[in-house]
């Protein structure tokens, strides 16, 4: 048994070591399979062999781990319900009408409309994703079946429609988009279509599926050919999605090199070049029209090869996060970035962290970690998905948010079940469909638990299966069990968080006489036998999330988690079907008058109930609980702390 202390600067020497040592590669980690091509199912059962550069550390399978109680699994069973809730005929209504195929059903409304420019967005592209990732994550045949039946429906349209186009709008709008005539954004809602057909395959082994994507991707092809780089760099002016990774992830299952250079027309050199020459020019753009084109330079990185890729995610995901983000994790404001870096005091409203932003950076996280497992990527994972993904579901009937408000005194909405199916729905039909793949990830000789989640994971491979047993965040730590056919030499990393006040672990009840420093792996490298159990307390503590330019404004958080002040209750009229709540109807949340450098000077916990809080000598009494228990009262994350009121 090996344990010892790792700083995080130990950490990335050791990373680079293992680096060296991969120049020589085993065989079997030669092409090492990755995102999405981890999932794909392959008939040969050989690893697909198209990434440059794999990553060092990967996840696993969706189908090798299942969630146990807990937040998580509430998100992801409401997720599951609002899925088998949407009929088939009434998500193909407006597709069929397009391609001439009558259709009686009820139309959807919101974003599905059959007057609104990106219908079919959801319909035929989040749905057939989050359809294909709950059957990955939970087994659900019904919903796989309901999702399969979507795609041969969707796939007579196509027929019907000839040219390899697909989608519920006339092809007309491209006429437009072309034209540089007003239109919302066509491409954005093509990649839906294509993910999800993409996913379809990936996870659930659909055939016609893969080749409804090629399809489409072979017209964009023919529509993109002819125009010139810089017309190409006009269109590209209109938001379109993640056209470009969906097109590398074409590549990456199918080895048709056509869709790589296809995907290379989406660079928009306008956005991309300054990242590359790390500069952030980000102020005054649309925050979700841009994240998803890094998270394809990102995916064109690993499969070129070309480094330039690379440095854009990185430097782009330092500055988002280093500097434009919340105490929640959460990214944009009136879904842009307004201001210079760091400076976010005057950023709080109604419309503050449009929920696709969390969603895109988590996505984008897990490309960086994939490259280099660095524990602070897992810090920012862990920060976004318990505040601002967990909470911005309706446990009750599995609605999404849109933005998550962070001015203080107003309150959290939700979409209409079959009347708003927005962009955050879509991707928040995704994200509580996959809860389960980041919990773990691994290289040839070690195990990374990265989130601490109730879960269980199977590794045939090692003969090995991981139960982790925990009430996490409630309880301050975990319990991990392995159960082994025989004895296997393995390296355990647990993410010691940023966050943890002190610390320690226990294996077979014994005490470690070493731990880690926050923000690093603790590496437990050692022959596991059957029934051997990984104890980890992570004792955590009150702490401030001031805003980087006021440090008066500040926000209070107890381990992972962001509090929030929880007042009144609203009307389910004022939940229900609109983006943000109304801005004028704001209940004024008090200043604080204490010291702004220590937040146990005004907030403590409850003597019984764990993660509730009370205010301590203020001008009228707060409760305080996590911000993702706050379902439909008012409430107020960010506080004006003062030494004397103001
Ligand atoms: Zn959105």
């Amino acid at each position: 048994m090996r344990v010892r202390e790792l700083s995080r600067r130990d950490f990335i020497a050791m990373a680079a070591a293992a680096a060296g040592s991969a120049l020589v590669p085993k065989a079997s980690m030669a092409t090492p399979p990755q995102d999405p091509v981890v999932d794909t199912m392959q008939k040969n059962g050989k690893p697909v062999s198209y990434e440059k550069v794999p990553w060092k550390v990967r996840p696993f399978p969706l189908k090798q781990v299942r969630l146990g109680e807990g937040l998580c699994k509430v998100a992801m069973e409401a997720d599951r319900r609002y899925l088998h809730s949407l009929p088939p005929d009434r998500l193909l209504h407006t597709f069929r009408i397009n391609a001439g195929i009558p259709s009686s059903a009820q139309p959807l409304g919101g974003w599905e409309a059959p007057d609104c420019e990106l219908r079919g967005h959801y319909a035929g592209g989040h749905y057939l994703s989050a359809a294909a990732l709950m059957y990955a994550s939970s087994g659900d045949e019904d919903l796989k079946n309901k999702a399969n039946a979507v795609v041969a429906e969707l796939a007579k349209c196509q027929a019907a429609l000839k040219s390899g186009y697909l989608s519920a709008f006339p092809i007309e709008f491209f006429d437009r988009l072309r034209n540089r005539e007003k239109v919302w954004a066509p491409f954005y809602t093509i990649h839906k279509i294509m993910a999800g057909n993409l996913d379809m395959y990936v996870h659930c082994g659909n055939e016609q599926a893969l080749n409804v994507a090629k399809k489409m991707a072979d017209w964009v092809a023919g529509y993109t050919d002819p125009l010139s780089y810089d017309h190409m760099q006009r269109v590209l002016g209109t938001e379109f999605g993640g056209m470009s990774e969906v097109l590398c992830n074409l590549y990456a299952v199918t080895g048709q090199e056509q869709y790589l250079e296809v995907a290379h027309r989406f660079d928009k050199r306008l956005f991309l070049d300054p990242l590359a020459e790390h500069r952030d020019e980000l102020k005054g753009l649309h925050v979700n029209t841009h994240i998803p084109q890094v998270t394809a330079a990102a995916r064109y990185y690993e499969l070129t090869g070309e480094r330039r890729y690379r440095d854009i995610a990185e430097y782009f995901w330092d500055e988002v996060v280093g500097e434009r983000s919340y105490c929640t994790g959460g990214t944009s404001n009136h879904e842009s970035w307004n201001t210079d870096p760091g400076k976010l005091s005057t950023e709080l409203s109604t419309n503050t962290t449009e929920c696709c932003c969390a969603y895109n950076m988590m996505k984008l996280t897990r490309h960086l970690f994939g490259w280099s497992p660095d524990a602070r990527l897992m810090d920012y994972y862990e920060r976004t998905l318990f505040n601002h993904r967990l909470g911005t579901i309706n446990p009750e009937d599995g609605t999404m948010m849109y933005y998550l408000p962070l001015a203080s005194g107003y309150w959290k909405t939700f979409g209409k079940p079959f009347d708003s199916l927005w962009c955050c729905t879509g991707t928040g039909s995704e994200e509580y469909a996959k809860l389960t793949d980041t919990i773990y990830f691994h290289d040839d000789d070690s195990l990374y638990v990265n989130l601490y989640i109730d879960s269980q994971l199977e590794w045939p491979e090692k003969g090995l299966s991981v139960k982790q047993e925990t009430g996490f965040p409630q309880a301050q730590g975990t319990t991990i069990t392995v159960s082994a056919k025989n004895p296997v030499q393995l390296g355990v990393n647990l993410r010691i968080p940023y966050w943890v006040q002190g610390g320690s672990v226990r294996i077979n009840g014994t005490t470690l006489p070493a731990f880690a420093s926050p923000s690093s792996y603790l590496t437990l490298n050692r022959v596991w036998k059957h029934g051997d159990k990984i104890e980890l307390n992570l004792p955590m503590g009150l702490h401030i999330h001031s805003m980087p330019d006021d440090e008066s404004i500040q926000a209070v958080m107890y381990g992972p988690l962001v509090l929030a002040a929880r007042f009144d209750p609203v009307s389910k009229e004022m939940t229900y079907g609109d983006y943000e709540p109304k801005p004028g109807d704001q209940y004024k949340a008090p200043e604080i008058v204490a010291d702004p450098s220590e937040p146990t000077a005004w907030v403590e916990p409850d003597a019984k109930q764990p993660l509730l809080f009370h205010g301590v000598g203020q001008s009228q009494p707060l409760t305080m609980v996590p911000l993702n228990e706050v379902i439909h009262e008012r409430y107020a994350v960010y506080w004006n702390v003062n030494r004397k009121a103001v």
